[in-house]
């Protein structure tokens, strides 16, 4: 063998190594948030669109929006469809919500026959509530993929079924679901025209929450997110942003207020679009003059291990 292909062979073979074995040690012990897209609707990002994972000692429990690239993402993380307790959508457009048809394919051929809850935001003239956004994929008569239809359809045979719920939450924190140690509540957030939700997650005794897209307005987001373990939240527009941008997403000093107001434990920054990434140094500053806990800029398949 030539020096250069053995090195070539040696690279190789460590990427086989490396790259399986870093994803899956995410959440072995304990609670961890993996995110699987950190980026926004925009491609050349370079990143998956929304969406996290929170792991409990190796497995993955909650699945919080499916933005289009995230389905591989899942895969790279060594997560099943399989062992997901819950999904949650914050809202529908298309950078949260693209991947989850796929991901319900590939769940298709594991082994799932206890149901999946999918939780969501209820509809408007703009967007569909969640329990037409699922049957709009699998319903039986009109979904574009109703070759899946038993997996939605009461009186079809199938492996298992899918649970969609609409959530009408308000400001106020709304329990949305209990199950041994895991429980989720939800907010209305505002993001323009949209029904969209904040999540809180309690699991294992550790929270984590999810400001989804957000302007920030109202006290919604600063009630749910009160002394969580950590809060994600969405870096979609630099400070100083006006018009449209900014009636839809909120800027640093917003997200540094509430984490502030909030008195969380550490805060994550994600959904990072073009218009953000290169600032995170202006963000940072912009943030600090307002919260002083620990501070981090997601990357995917990033790992937080809450311990
Ligand atoms: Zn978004």
């Amino acid at each position: 063998m030539s020096r250069t292909l053995a090195l070539v062979f040696l690279f190789f073979s460590l990427l086989q190594v490396s790259s399986p074995a870093f994803a899956q040690s995410c959440g072995a012990h304990g609670v961890a948030l993996q995110v699987l897209g950190s980026g926004g609707p925009e491609l050349q990002d370079k990143r998956a669109s929304s969406s996290y994972l929170i792991w409990q000692d190796g497995r993955p429990r909650v699945l919080i929006d499916a933005g289009g690239g995230s389905a591989l993402r899942f895969g790279e993380s060594g997560a099943q469809m399989s062992q997901l307790d819950v999904i949650l959508f914050s809202h529908f457009h298309v950078d949260h919500s693209a991947d989850f048809s796929a991901l319900i394919k590939s769940s298709w051929f594991e082994d799932r026959t206890r149901p999946l809850p999918v939780y969501g935001p209820p509809g408007n003239d703009f967007m569909p509530a969640t329990t037409e956004f699922v049957a709009d994929f699998f319903g039986g008569q009109r979904g574009v993929y109703r070759y899946l239809s038993e997996l939605l359809e009461p009186a079809e045979q199938g492996s298992y079924k899918l649970q969609p719920h609409n959530v009408e939450a308000g400001p106020t924190p709304l329990s949305v679901f209990h199950s041994g140690d895991l429980s989720g509540s939800a907010v209305r957030v505002i993001h323009g025209g949209v029904p969209a939700l904040a999540w809180r997650i309690e699991l294992a005794g550790k929270s984590l929450v999810f400001s989804g897209d957000t302007n920030g307005d109202g006290d919604g987001l600063r009630r749910l997110a009160a002394g969580a373990d950590l809060f994600v939240a969405h870096n979609a527009v630099p400070e100083g942003a006006t018009g449209v941008e900014r009636r839809l997403h909120m800027p640093p000093s917003v997200i540094g207020q509430i984490a502030a107001d909030a008195r969380v434990k550490s805060l994550v920054l994600s959904h990072r679009m073009l218009r953000t990434l290169g600032k995170e140094e202006q963000t940072q500053s912009e943030i600090r003059k307002r919260y002083s806990g620990p501070l981090q800029f997601a990357n995917d398949l990033d790992c937080f291990p809450l311990n």
